[in-house]
This record gives structure tokens, C-alpha cells and sequence, in this order.
């Protein structure tokens, strides 16, 4: 606290992001990042961005990043008017709680979601109500049909649960008058994305990120599909606020990750492997695993406290999320990682379960 804050500083409660450990050597599946690297293209292409030594960055990048809308536009059969990016898909979501989720109705999103939402709902003043979610944290479509604006992560995190396309297309009926922004974070690891909506549901906004489908957690990239007026809602807001979000490594990057499909698939498949595997695992220990379509797994076991099974990870130099909030504080959240990690973590929790009791 201090003199010199503004009001709202001093009313401000921060999101808290995932531990980034300053020392090497652990084995971290605290914050949903790739295990794999990215596609060799993204290296190529930031260097030939960069020119002979640097020279290009003298001069600003693209404020449209034209290039890059045009790539995302093509991936998903849309015209560029149609897609936003932004400095990571926080960057994104933030500009929709201010731009379009800010409206005379409470926002609703489910009691169990991702964490950063009322932290913007406080930042910009959005009145919101919590919907609980159902019988193993599953989604019930039919609670959010009364007529309100809506935000929901399709998988949720984090559950990993999911709902279909068709589900969404209930939802953004049932409140067509208002804007629902389906954030999509883990949507490329076996979801069904709500991107085809777009074209028939002007109320609707899907938010995407290369962060994990893409391994470029690093680069801040992030992006938004949507009819035309909703995308403008999010350039007015851009463009009061920072002409150039994306410098022109992240444009140029980002670009060369989304045209290598090939790199995606792969990638995507071993993560959906490990995913398999990992869950099975942790399952003959005796932990309840809900059924994931994201890349991580959301465990509880019946004899262990959450936070005790946390530390004793940690001891063990092995990194994971726990949430000490209402409902999942005996909840894991663990990323999943490549087949090595998976094991080691594995292994770490056999010992722990067998010589640790609650
Ligand atoms: C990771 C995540 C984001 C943010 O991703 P960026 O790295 O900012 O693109 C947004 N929503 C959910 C649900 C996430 O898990």
C-alpha cells in the first residue's frame, strides 16, 4: 500500500499464475505448458524476422499483424475481419470482459473455472454470479440457458471436462442477446471446438491460444474468432491501449507454428498418449481421475490430503498445481508431460501413497 496508488490499484486482488521455479533440474507440470519443443519452423522464422543483426526490430511491427490473421483465418476457414490476436489469449480475454462481457446483466461462469475470471470481473468493475457445476464437475448446459452473458473454458480448467459443439450452440441460442465467449485454451487436445458456430452466431467469440496447443507459452500469442462487430469491440479496445501487442517475433513465429500441421499433430497425438497413460496410471494407485480432453489430469486420492500430496511432490522436486479454494483443495491438477515425466511423477506418487497416510 502506498500514498501514491490509485483507488482502483488499492482494490486490485492479482491473479497468481503457477510457480516458474528458478532452479533447473525439476520436473514441472504445474502450469499446462508442451512438453515438447515447438515446431523447428518457429526458430527459422524468427531468424530470418530478425535480419542481419536485428536490424528489422529498428522498426515497429505490424499493428494489424495482418500476416498472422491471415494464417489463423485459413486454418479455420474464416475471412481475417474475423479473428483478433493478441499478446496470449489473456491479452484477448481481458479486452472481452471490457469490451463485450461488461453488460447490464451479472456475467455467469461455473463456481469451478479458471481463476483469472474474477480477477478481470473485479480490474473492470462486471458484476458476476458463479454457477456450481454438477455431479463430478461436470457442466449442466441447462443452468446457463436464463438469458445472460456467459464465459466458459471448453475443456474446463481445471476439470478437463468438456461439453459438444452442439451444446454450445444451445448455450449461445438460449442467450442470444448476449455475448458468450468460449475460451479455448485446451480445445486441440480432443475437444470439439465451437469455431464453425461462428459463422451462424453473431453473439459468439471463441479465444484461442498457442501457449499449449503450440509449445510457444514463451512467444504470448493468442487469438480470437468471431463475427466482424465483435472482433471490432476488441480492436477499439486494442487500439486505445497499445498499438503494437504482438512484436514481430511473435507475429512471424506464430505465423510459421500455425502453417507446420504436421509438427501440431504429432505433438498433439503424444500428448493425448501420455494423457492415456498418465490417467490409467495414477487410477491403479487408487486416484479418482476425471476424464480429461485437455493437457493435463485433475486426480484426487480418497486417503491423501491435496495439499499434503503437493508438498510431498515438491519435496521430491517435482512440480504440480494445487487450488486451496472451496471445492478442490484435495484436488491435483498435474500437466501432462512426456512419458519420462509421467513416469517419474508416477513413481513419486507410489511411494508418497504407499508411506504417507492423511
Ligand atoms: C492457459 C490459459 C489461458 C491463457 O493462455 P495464454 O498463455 O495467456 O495464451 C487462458 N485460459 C485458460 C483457461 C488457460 O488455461
Amino acid at each position: 500500500m502506498s500514498r501514491f496508488w490509485s483507488a482502483i490499484v488499492a482494490g486490485l486482488s492479482p491473479y497468481v499464475p503457477g510457480e516458474q521455479p528458478k532452479i533447473g533440474g525439476l520436473v514441472k507440470l504445474n502450469t499446462n505448458e508442451n512438453p515438447y519443443p515447438p515446431s523447428p519452423a518457429v526458430a527459422q522464422a524468427i531468424g530470418a524476422e530478425l535480419g542481419t543483426n536485428g536490424q528489422t526490430l529498428r522498426l515497429y511491427p505490424d499493428p494489424q499483424s495482418a500476416a498472422l490473421r491471415a494464417a489463423i483465418a485459413e486454418r479455420e476457414g474464416l475471412a481475417s475481419e474475423q479473428v483478433f490476436v493478441g499478446n496470449g489469449s489473456d491479452e484477448v480475454l481481458a479486452f472481452a470482459f471490457q469490451g463485450l462481457l461488461a453488460q447490464s446483466r451479472p456475467l455467469r461462469f461455473p463456481d469451478v473455472t479458471y481463476s483469472f475470471y474474477p480477477t478481470w470481473c473485479r480490474l473492470y468493475g462486471i458484476d458476476f454470479e458463479t454457477v456450481p457445476l454438477g455431479e463430478g464437475f461436470a457442466l449442466r448446459v441447462d443452468d446457463y440457458t436464463g438469458g445472460a452473458p456467459l464465459i466458459l473454458p471448453n475443456p474446463n480448467a481445471p476439470t478437463g471436462r468438456a461439453i459438444a459443439r452442439a451444446e454450445v450452440a444451445r448455450l449461445c441460442a438460449a442467450n442470444a442477446d448476449w455475448p458468450v465467449v468460449i475460451d479455448e485454451a485446451y480445445v486441440e487436445f480432443g475437444a470439439e471446438t465451437a469455431a464453425p458456430l461462428v459463422a451462424s452466431h453473431p453473439n459468439l467469440l471463441v479465444v484461442r491460444t498457442l501457449s499449449k496447443s503450440h509449445a510457444l507459452a514463451g512467444l504470448r500469442v493468442g487469438y480470437a474468432l468471431g463475427q466482424p462487430p465483435l472482433v471490432e469491440a476488441l480492436v477499439r479496445l486494442k487500439d486505445s491501449f497499445n498499438s503494437y501487442p504482438l512484436d514481430r517475433l511473435a507475429q512471424a513465429g506464430a505465423e510459421a507454428a500455425l502453417r507446420d500441421q504436421a509438427w501440431f499433430e504429432r505433438s498433439r497425438d503424444a500428448v493425448v498418449a501420455n494423457r492415456a497413460q498418465l490417467s490409467g496410471e495414477l487410477a491403479a494407485l487408487g486416484f479418482e481421475v476425471l476424464p480429461s480432453l485437455a493437457n493435463f489430469v485433475f486426480a484426487r486420492h480418497p486417503a491423501h490430503d491435496g495439499a499434503a500430496l503437493a508438498r510431498a511432490l515438491r519435496e521430491r522436486g517435482i512440480v504440480v498445481r494445487h487450488f486451496a479454494s472451496p471445492r478442490i483443495e484435495q484436488w491435483l491438477r498435474i500437466t501432462v508431460g512426456t512419458p519420462q515425466q509421467c513416469a517419474t511423477l508416477v513413481a513419486a506418487m507410489r511411494e508418497i501413497v504407499a508411506t504417507r497416510p492423511r
